[in-house]
């Protein structure tokens, strides 16, 4: 595929989906794609070391919707993956929304230092398990009768982590991984890219009132602002190099 850079013999392919194992290079991040994070991120992420891989990185446990970016670098099912999100038409946005939920996770592990950078991959796998308890229980209530299903379909809703709470507006840091990637990119759809109505493909992660974006987001901004202000020496900083 066009822009994915592959090791010979790094890959594999699975029986059932046909879905390669992603242990390939990976491609950059497109100037476009730069350009539209920096809309949101700004300089707090170090562009340069993203990678965006297109394939699985656990086939047979990763579903064929879900990303992983567990540090800092996307695995992308074929499903979810493009060559370029910012070269997406209006019918594909939710593929656009998808996109910036995952370069929230790039930027939640490239902020945090080497040490707690554990923590962010940590955090980010429990959270997965719960994402699958909250799914498995929204399956187990759709099926019964709705008196018996609803009440399930409510106790999914609220373990569900990427689920979060619009009123009062909390400060934008005391939210788990999730929901900060979820408010990130809906955010970023309805008030940067102003797709107002849009809805994400959950019913449960609707748009919120951009009253609550601001009051939220507050502490992110002056973050993100420091950034762009002091123009930080990441790879320094991360050690990366
Ligand atoms: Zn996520």
């Amino acid at each position: 595929m066009p822009g994915i850079i592959k090791k010979p013999g790094t890959t594999n392919t699975t029986k059932d989906s046909q879905e390669k194992i992603s242990l390939d290079d990976g491609r950059k991040l497109s100037s476009g794609e730069i350009e539209l994070c920096k809309k949101l991120f700004g300089n707090a992420i170090d562009y340069r070391f993203v990678r965006i891989h297109k394939g699985k990185l656990i086939p047979g446990i990763q579903s064929d919707q879900v990303s992983m970016t567990p540090w800092g670098e996307l695995h992308m099912p074929n499903e979810n993956y493009m060559d370029d999100f910012s070269k997406i038409d209006e019918k594909r946005k939710n593929y656009l929304h998808h996109f910036m939920h995952e370069m929230a996770h790039v930027w939640q592990f490239q902020r945090r230092s080497t040490y707690s950078r554990g923590t962010v991959v940590l955090c980010g796998s429990v959270l997965s398990v719960a994402t699958g308890v909250a799914n498995l229980l929204e399956s187990i209530g759709q099926a019964l009768p709705e008196a018996v299903g609803e009440p399930i379909e409510n106790l999914a809703g609220s373990v569900d982590p990427y689920t979060y709470k619009d009123t009062p507006p909390t400060d934008f840091f005391s939210y788990n991984m999730e929901s900060q990637a979820e408010i990130l990119a809906d955010y970023f759809m309805s008030s940067i890219m102003g797709h107002q109505n849009y809805v994400g493909k959950h019913s449960n992660r609707r748009i919120r009132s951009q009253f609550f974006y601001e009051n939220t987001l507050q502490n992110f901004f002056v973050e993100i602002e420091k950034f762009n202000t002091k123009n930080r020496d990441l790879k320094k900083q991360w050690n990366l190099e």
